[in-house]
C-alpha cells in the first residue's frame, strides 16, 4: 500500500568555487511504495528540481554546489543515506 508523506525540508548549500553559502527550503513529498522512497521537489507550490541537481550558485554561477541537509525533520529509518563524503584531499 502507496503511502506519502509532505515534509518541509531545510538545505544548506554550498559552493565549492567561492566557497559560497546559502539556505534552501524545499517542500518534499515522498512516496513509499513497492519501488522505495521516491522524493518528489516542490518549491513555492511548484515542481522543482532536486537540490543536488541543477542548482547553480547564485554568486557566481558555478554548478560544483554541495548541499547539506541541516535541519533533518522527522528523521526516517527508511530514507537512504546521502552522505556528502568530504575529506582532505591528498594531493
Ligand atoms: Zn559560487
Amino acid at each position: 500500500m502507496a503511502a506519502s508523506e509532505r515534509t518541509l525540508r531545510h538545505y544548506r548549500m554550498f559552493c565549492r568555487r567561492c566557497g559560497g553559502t546559502w539556505d534552501a527550503a524545499y517542500d518534499v513529498v515522498t512516496f513509499h511504495d513497492v519501488e522505495g522512497d521516491q522524493d518528489l521537489f516542490y518549491r513555492h507550490g511548484l515542481p522543482a528540481m532536486a537540490p543536488w541537481s541543477g542548482v547553480s550558485c547564485p554568486t557566481c554561477g558555478d554548478q560544483r554546489v554541495a548541499v547539506l541537509p541541516f535541519r533533518a525533520q522527522a528523521p526516517n529509518p527508511h530514507a537512504k543515506g546521502r552522505a556528502v563524503k568530504e575529506g582532505p584531499d591528498a594531493a
